[in-house]
């Protein structure tokens, strides 16, 4: 096996991102890069890795085989992965995915005879809002529809290529909006070039912060109450100030770049367009806690996003405001949903399997490499620079009390207007989201219910959506903030069906540590099948509600509650359609 000079030259230069008695955090790099070089990853190019990097091959093969976009078996040169979740089927992933097998005379993980093409589903492309959704290699698709796909297979047929996507224009703010975040996507020509994001007052709130005592930006960030943006709605200034002091390690700041939850892509938004905004507000996070590095972990599935902020930080270098001081790295993973559980990303980020840790201790104290360690959503770090440069209390005089500031909320599903919109908190209710900022509900249909943040959030039915949007009001309406993500459903939609999407996902992303999430996850899955395919028997409601309770608080990660609390919501609220289904199937074979 041959490795091109420069291709090693550029693998040595990204072992050097991590600690030198570390290096095995830089295999998940290795392994994109190798198998781009080579098609896959088979003996030879595990064996090279594990001895460039001081392993034993057992400790690459673990990495690979974990990993969804990872591959043994050489693929088509051109993988196409359609996404199969519940807000992109809502937007008919289902009839394109048919189209494709039909077209190519394929199915699903097979490879045309030319070699060319190889299908399969994904778990989730973050672009929830303008599904149906699809990769082929590292451009994405949106808003696929069988003919456009027809264009873009006749394309590559002809040109032996893939034509570079440029990124959509940014969607224009609702008069009911207030864009804090996402104020600079939309001013005339902004590219998100470093030049403009200066121009726009960008970096003015880093000059400040190097003027103050890292103990004042603290405060200034615990002042604002600005709670996490990931999903779990942690205070920031109090996580920040958990950090283990006096311990002689280095300080690692995380950005949890790793939004891959069903109905969220609200990360995805700032990354791209105003890159700038998360690196600035990363250098004065990382000055704040005395972190001099900064890993930004991104989902493997955004390679776009990866390849923006590479760009981004490189000219952050060339002004000088990274690598005095402070280093800022990218991170890629791999196709992982835990990896957006903070402890399963560090154990990615030191290269191994993404299998989350028991807590305590909590990553503040033993965090990435055994080192006090904090991790940050994007959006939350995103605020950073603007609380810094307008004060806490002009961050908290957005919202409300115990939901300070603005909240950007992906809207996917058959509304009108889907999209991405930054609202205060609690100044807008469901109802006027869905039906006055979206436009209400496409082709006349009515509304069925409401996922209000992220698919792991227990719906709220039709009549439940004049509830406010913010973290209190939404808990006590028995569902969570989450992470933003509002996945609509309409009155056409099978709840059944709706579920078992759901239940696939969960399934699939179990990481199998846990016996109730591992087991749980597939029973609830595969009795959903039964449901669905007219196998349900009468007492399979009771029984999908109990299994989904057994691993409900049950488990070492929130994935366990993320599978069950959709399924119980939906068993709970919709009893009627599970029983209906198994009434009218008759009680069938129990398989
Ligand atoms: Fe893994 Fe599930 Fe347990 Fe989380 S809850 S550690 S995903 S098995």
């Amino acid at each position: 096996m041959t490795i091109p000079a420069e291709l090693d030259r550029h693998i040595d230069e990204i072992i050097t991102h991590y600690p030198p008695d570390k290096k095995r955090a830089a295999v998940l790099w290795l392994c994109h890069l190798l198998q781009d070089h080579f098609g896959c990853l088979g003996e030879e190019q595990v064996k090279w890795m594990a001895a460039k990097l001081d392993l034993q091959p057992i400790n690459v093969w673990e990495v690979v085989t974990f990993y969804p976009m990872f591959t043994q078996k050489p693929r088509g040169k051109f993988h196409i992965k359609v996404c199969r979740t519940l807000p992109c089927d809502l937007s008919g992933c289902g009839g394109l995915l048919g189209h494709l097998r039909k077209k190519l005379g394929v199915e699903l993980e097979q490879t045309t005879a030319d070699g060319l093409f190889t299908i399969s589903t994904v778990e989730c492309l973050a672009l929830c809002g303008s599904g149906p959704a699809m990769m082929i290699n590292d451009e994405t698709f949106e808003r696929v529809t069988p003919e456009k796909l027809d264009t873009i297979l006749d394309r590559i047929r002809t040109t032996g290529k893939i034509d570079a996507q440029s990124l959509p224009a940014p969607l224009a703010p609702h008069p009911l909006e207030k864009r804090v975040l996402l104020a600079n996507l939309t001013k005339p020509g902004y590219t998100g070039s470093i030049a403009d994001y200066e121009q726009a007052g960008g970096y003015t709130a880093l000059r400040k912060a190097l003027g103050l005592k890292p103990e004042e930006i603290i405060n200034e960030v615990k002042n604002s109450e600005i709670r996490g943006r990931g999903g779990a709605g942690f205070p920031c200034g109090m996580k920040w100030s958990f950090l283990a002091k006096g311990t002689g390690k280095p300080v690692y700041l995380i950005c949890n770049a790793d939004e891959s939850e069903p109905g969220t892509f609200k990360d995805r938004q700032i990354m791209q367009y105003d890159p700038h905004l998360l690196i600035e507000g990363i250098i004065i996070s990382c000055y704040a806690v005395g972190a001099k590095v900064a890993y930004i972990y991104i989902r493997g599935e955004m390679p776009q996003g990866a390849k923006i902020l590479l760009n981004a930080i490189e000219e952050a270098r060339a002004k000088g405001y990274v690598g005095k001081g402070i280093e800022i790295y990218v991170h890629r993973g791999a196709g992982a949903y835990i990896c957006g559980e903070e402890t399963g990303l560090i154990e990615s980020l030191e290269g191994k399997r993404a299998y989350p840790r028991i807590k305590p201790p909590f990553p503040a104290v033993v965090g990435l490499f055994g080192c006090p360690t904090v991790v940050n959503n994007v959006e939350t770090l995103a605020n950073v620079p603007l609380i810094l440069k307008n004060g806490a209390a002009w961050f908290k005089s957005m919202g409300m009390p115990g939901s300070t500031g603005t909240k950007i909320l992906g809207v996917s599903g058959p509304v009108v207007r889907p999209g991405y919109y930054e609202f205060e908190m609690g100044k807008l209710t469901m109802r006027q989201l869905i039906f006055d900022v979206c436009g209400g509900l496409k082709d006349g249909k009515t509304l069925k219910g409401v996922i209000p943040g992220g698919s792991s959030m227990p719906v709220l039915k039709a009549d439940q959506i004049d509830v406010a949007l913010d973290f209190e009001s939404l808990r006590k309406a028995g569902t969570m903030a989450g992470s933003g993500g509002v996945i609509v459903l309409d009155d056409s939609v099978d709840i059944v069906e709706a579920t078992l999407n759901l239940a696939q996902f969960y399934a699939h992303e179990s990481c199998g540590q846990c016996t109730p999430c591992r087991e749980g996850t597939l029973w609830m899955e595969k009795m959903l099948h039964r449901m669905h395919a007219g196998h349900g028997r009468p007492q399979d409601v009771d029984m999908l509600y109990e299994v989904a309770d057994n691993i409900d608080g049950k488990t070492i990660c929130p994935l366990g509650e993320a599978a069950a609390w959709p399924v119980k919501a939906f068993v709970t609220k919709y009893r009627g359609e599970f029983e209906g289904t198994c009434k009218k199937n008759g009680g069938g074979h129990g398989h």
